[in-house]
């Protein structure tokens, strides 16, 4: 098995065996970022990775002023973390970044939404949390 980590600095996917970490980046040498934590992204930046991925893109849909959305960071930056690599979890504030959003009809957030293959495979509102939210994630880990 392996995981796959894109490059920060040229946006190429790397894949890195499991067990192994410290990883740099084949084309640029860049060092990766393996922790998986949650990436903000733009709405370009989200239809590129979605575009390039080899591993499922887990996106919460969230904004600033959001009190659950706040509430449900802490987990899914705990979550996202479990599932480096084997899961792409990204957040977009979409105060910022509407276009993916009103794309796919999120009429409330936080929603999480997933894409594979490059095509959209679920999307779903409403905050979650804890075991709740690790078994959701894990259903989407490759
Ligand atoms: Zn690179």
């Amino acid at each position: 098995m392996s995981r796959a980590f894109v490059c920060a600095s040229c946006n190429a996917w790397n894949r890195v065996p499991d067990g192994r970490s410290g990883g740099k980046c084949g084309r640029c040498k860049t060092p990766l970022d393996e922790s998986g934590a949650p990436k903000p992204v733009s709405d370009a930046e989200l239809d590129a990775l979605v575009a390039s991925s080899p591993i499922p893109v887990l996106v919460d849909f969230w904004a600033p002023w959001c009190g659950p959305c706040r509430a449900v960071a802490p987990h899914l930056d705990r979550v996202a973390r479990n599932h480096a690599g084997r899961v792409l979890v990204l957040k977009v504030d979409t105060d910022q970044h509407s276009r993916n959003a009103a794309a796919i009809g999120v009429s409330g957030i936080p929603t999480f939404a997933v894409w594979r293959d490059g095509a959209l495979r679920h999307s779903q509102p409403g905050a979650m949390i804890g075991q709740q939210l690790e078994s959701f994630v894990a259903m989407w880990a490759t």
